[in-house]
């Protein structure tokens, strides 16, 4: 019977997956660690958008009953503004997307969008005004064209041309022999990881939701790519309310709010300079990271000059 239920519950997935057309929800949680369904309540209505601001108030959550993850988390993003999300890994910092998704409910506190509980909404309403720009993006074995139109079934040929474009990924799609028919994923051409994130920040583009989450890559990309990378984020995330599980220095010195986070609770939050200028957590994790990435830049330069 187990062996039985995970496919269909699997498939169920799938299903659901595509009727809520979500976007990349695949690497948000283990498929087959869905641990209970999540339904909408007999009375939910469609979120009412507004200007897209999100509220964690006071929230506690823990993914088995032993094990407190989050301990009391409470931040505000005001619309159109961006908040960096860091901390040492397991202190939470995904568990926090995966409840804004709702792939799980909160056991104390509130999620809101624009003043309204997320448990109060339709799920469908919910994940339409939500964008993910995931770590590893998942591709289709299917056309580049179709994997980039993932993001909003109903558009052009050449709005998905300007998205590619936008996102820097035109210039290598014109490249390709086949262009934008070119098939990718496990058994057509593999992109790499850098490319994979710039077709996700293209679907992204094309869905223009009000409310982006981005988890950036922890791997070093060239600072070439990194660059470009960047500049299409800072396109896609323009105007939208963002948050952003940063492990970029970049991306968090412009943040209008960092939040750090550690065993489930926020200990340090302010802006960048605030934070170094406090010399605690931050200030030493930025420090690490820095002598991280001049050691492996220094390294990258070595090998090339073999
Ligand atoms: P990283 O930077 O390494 O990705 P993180 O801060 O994003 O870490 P989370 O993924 O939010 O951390 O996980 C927080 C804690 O919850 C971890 O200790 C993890 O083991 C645990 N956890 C995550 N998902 C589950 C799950 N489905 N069931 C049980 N525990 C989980």
């Amino acid at each position: 019977l187990i062996q039985l239920s995970v496919p269909l519950n699997f498939i169920g997935f799938i299903y659901r997956e595509i009727r809520q057309g979500l976007t990349d929800i695949e690497h948000m949680f283990d498929l087959l660690d869905v641990p209970q369904e999540i339904v909408d309540k007999p009375d939910a209505k469609p979120l009412k958008v507004g200007p897209g601001k999100v509220e964690f108030r006071d929230v506690h959550f823990s993914y088995d009953p032993n094990r407190k993850i989050l301990k009391g988390v409470s931040f505000e993003v005001p619309a159109g503004k961006t908040v960096a999300i860091v901390g040492p890994s397991g202190a939470g910092k995904s568990t926090i997307s995966r409840l804004l998704f709702r792939f799980y409910d909160v056991q104390g506190g509130q999620v809101l969008i624009d003043g309204q509980d997320i448990r109060d909404v339709t799920q469908e309403s919910l994940r339409a005004v939500l964008g993910m720009v995931p770590q590893d993006t998942v591709l289709f074995n299917d056309t580049i064209a179709y994997n980039i139109r993932y993001g909003r079934f109903g558009a052009s040929e050449e709005e998905v041309r300007k998205a590619a474009e936008l996102a820097q990924i035109g210039p290598f799609i014109d490249k390709l022999p086949e262009g934008y028919r070119s098939m990718v994923g496990e058994r057509g051409l593999k992109l790499s990881g850098g490319e994979k994130q710039r077709v996700a920040i293209a679907r992204t583009i094309l869905k223009a939701p009000p409310i982006l989450m981005l988890d950036e890559a922890t791997s070093a990309l060239d600072s070439h790519t990194e660059q470009e990378i960047q500049a299409a984020l800072d396109l896609v995330s323009k105007g939208r309310t963002t948050i952003v599980i940063a492990h970029r220095l970049s991306t968090v010195i412009s943040a209008d709010e960092i939040i750090v986070l550690k065993d489930g609770q926020i200990a340090e939050r302010g802006t960048h300079a605030a934070l170094l200028a406090k010399h605690g957590l931050y200030a030493s994790m930025w420090d690490r990271q820095r002598e991280a990435t001049e050691a492996e830049e220094r390294l990258r330069i070595a090998r090339e000059s073999d």
